[in-house]
């Protein structure tokens, strides 16, 4: 395995550090107070072509590989403190751009890529309900066909980007038809009738990434919409989960090198009983646990990014990283806090707010308890990754 990046992917990586700390964080802490999101640096993260990473040049993406998409959005992560932002860019882009690049119709990927690409089309994906949420599969959202069309009927929650979005990734079961084959997926224009999306949910953290609920009531859609062949919604979904949760931690690694600076330079710089703090080896010690996890976590990604380049199976790998990653992110943002004492715990030092958006890696995309259930049956320890099968039942 060759770890050097290219010319061309070291180049495109220090592009972006550099356009992401000159343009993404300005007013930030405002932003999070107030739970804002940046449309304006949504477009410039457009423009300079992160939207259309995983997108065919013909539809006005980058058609970038697994590894440089994992370094850039390394650089992504390092140079933007805006971790919400990136967030709804993941939820975006793997969740709701890639199942239209891996199971879309040529229609349906002429009608929304270019557009998702210049950032004019913001995508959402819509699984969660009240009732199922680690078992995805016992969701109570219906879908009918009546002739040529499609109703929906449901409500969906913890949906990210669902107020500002365009278009959803809704997946619902069909009553008729008990079990797995029944649950198809659609993408659900906004202003659809039948459609509302409550105002945003007020979170801990990624608070500049806007989250809501959609309600859907007799929302009735054209045969077109269905994403896949009706019945194949597992499929989707089970791709699509695995394809985010092998990227939507690689920003990540870009705030953990960030934080692991700062406590370097901090634990250098701070003096208690005439000595710089990183000289008592309980500093140092948690500073190099630090670096130690970052590596670690580098390297499950960059393992994952070989695999997917090279077409090898990725459930296990996908996720082992997704449970590693998070939870050194998490522990890696209690330490960067621990290590500059008061300060850390300040707004103003700009590392809770690091921690508070860490804390919800461990549980969107399939929570850690589940990544392990995945991993363990994936190595034939169990028969079954979730529980029910879905029925159409009533929340
Ligand atoms: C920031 C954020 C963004 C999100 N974005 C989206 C989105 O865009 N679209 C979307 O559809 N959803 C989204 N979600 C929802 C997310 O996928 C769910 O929250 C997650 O799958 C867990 O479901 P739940 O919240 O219902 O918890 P539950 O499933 O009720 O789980 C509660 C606890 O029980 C544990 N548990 C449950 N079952 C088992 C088991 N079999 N074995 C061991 N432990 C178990 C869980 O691990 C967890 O600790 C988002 C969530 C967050 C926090």
């Amino acid at each position: 395995m060759d770890f050097d990046l290219t010319p061309e992917q070291r180049e495109f990586c220090a592009n972006l550090e550099t356009f992401a700390l000159k343009e993404l964080n300005d007013g930030l802490v405002e932003r999070d107070r107030e739970g804002v999101f940046a449309a304006e640096n949504w477009r410039k993260c457009a423009d300079i072509g992160l939207l259309g990473l995983p997108v065919p040049v013909e539809h006005g993406g980058l058609a970038a590989d697994a590894t440089t998409m994992m370094t850039a959005l390394e650089s992504l992560g390092y140079g933007c403190r805006d971790n919400g932002l990136i967030f709804s860019l993941h939820a975006h882009l793997w969740a709701g751009t890639s199942p239209i690049v891996r199971f879309g119709s040529p229609g349906q990927r002429e009608r929304y890529l270019p557009g998702m690409c210049a950032g004019d089309v913001i995508a959402g994906h819509a699984m969660t309900e009240p009732g199922s949420g680690s078992d995805a599969f016992a969701m109570a959202t219906t879908v009918t066909r009546t002739g040529g069309t499609y109703v929906l009927n449901g409500s969906k929650v913890f949906v990210s980007n669902a107020p500002i979005a365009d278009v959803l990734l809704v997946f619902a079961v069909d009553p008729a038809k008990r079990g797995f084959a029944g649950v198809s997926a659609f993408l659900v224009d906004r202003d659809t009738p039948g459609l509302t999306v409550s105002r945003p949910v007020s979170k801990m953290g990624l608070r500049t990434s806007p989250m809501g609920e959609v309600h859907l009531d007799g929302c009735e859609v054209a045969a077109d919409a269905l994403l896949g062949p009706e019945g194949a919604g597992m499929a989707v979904f089970n791709w699509t989960m695995e394809r985010e949760r092998s990227f939507i931690l690689a920003s990540a690694l870009g705030t953990m090198r960030r934080d692991l600076e700062r406590c370097v330079d901090h634990a250098r710089t701070r003096g208690q009983f005439g000595r710089p703090i990183g000289s008592f080896q309980a500093v140092s010690h948690r500073i190099v646990d630090m670096r130690m996890r970052l590596d670690a976590a580098r390297l499950l990604l960059h393992r994952l990014a070989w695999q997917i380049d090279n077409d090898r199976p990725t459930k296990v790998e996908a996720a082992l990283a997704k449970v590693f990653v998070s939870e050194a992110f998490v522990q890696s943002g209690l330490d960067a806090v621990q290590i500059h004492g008061g300060y850390g715990y300040t707004t103003e030092y700009e590392l809770e707010r690091d921690l508070r958006d860490a804390l919800a890696s461990r549980i969107y995309s399939g929570t850690s308890e589940i990544q392990r259930n995945l991993a363990a049956h994936h190595m034939g320890l169990t028969t079954r990754t979730t529980g029910r099968r879905p029925t159409g039942r009533k929340n």
